[in-house]
């Protein structure tokens, strides 16, 4: 189960591992999923049988889960996927969701700005930008869309500006500095 190359691991144990109680609690709070109690205990009842290692294998409990009749909002399974994509970067990444929840916080055309001092942060920010801008998120190995992913503006900054040399010279401490600006723009 792919939800990003280097995050392969911790999906497949969010879905393994965690807790009934805990996994319905994600899936309700971050998937706003109403079926996510029944949605918990297939994926227990299942991974007790067999680990789950698919993204094909999950998308079929979830679909079993959901009454057809109630499936007509998008994909079944794309809430589930998103819940479980934003616990995988909370878990990893604290600031690429600060990042992403600064920006819906926005009011329209507003900027958040943002400075970072070290690269691996810069990555963290980038990333969350490149999201917020809004692209497929879907795991690799699904054959379709189900994140329905939504634009929430742009990216201001393509390359982060930086220190001029004369800031650099004044104030040493600002050589790795980045600073990276995202603009919401609701598109309604
Ligand atoms: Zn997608």
């Amino acid at each position: 189960m792919r939800m990003d190359k280097t995050q392969k691991l911790t999906a497949e144990e969010i879905i393994n591992e965690y807790p009934e109680e805990k996994l319905a609690d994600i899936i309700y709070k971050y998937g706003e999923e109403r079926f996510y109690k029944i949605i918990a205990k297939n994926i227990c009842k299942q991974r007790k049988i067999k680990r789950i290692e698919t993204t094909n294998e999950l998308v079929e409990i979830i679909k079993n889960s959901i009454p057809k009749s109630k499936q007509n909002d998008g994909h079944p399974a794309k809430r589930t996927f998103q819940a479980i994509r934003i616990e995988v970067n909370n878990e990893l990444d604290p600031l690429y969701n600060t990042t992403i929840e600064a920006i819906k916080l926005l009011k329209e055309h507003g900027r958040l700005a943002i400075i970072t001092f070290h690269s691996l942060e810069d990555r963290s920010v980038k990333e969350a930008f490149i999201e917020a801008e809004g692209r497929c998120t879907c795991p690799k190995d699904l054959p379709y869309c189900v994140c329905g992913y939504k634009s929430y503006g742009k990216i201001i900054t393509k390359k982060p500006i930086l220190p001029t040399k004369e800031e650099q010279d004044e104030n040493a401490r600002s050589k790795s500095a980045k600073l990276r600006i995202f603009e919401r723009i609701s598109k309604n």
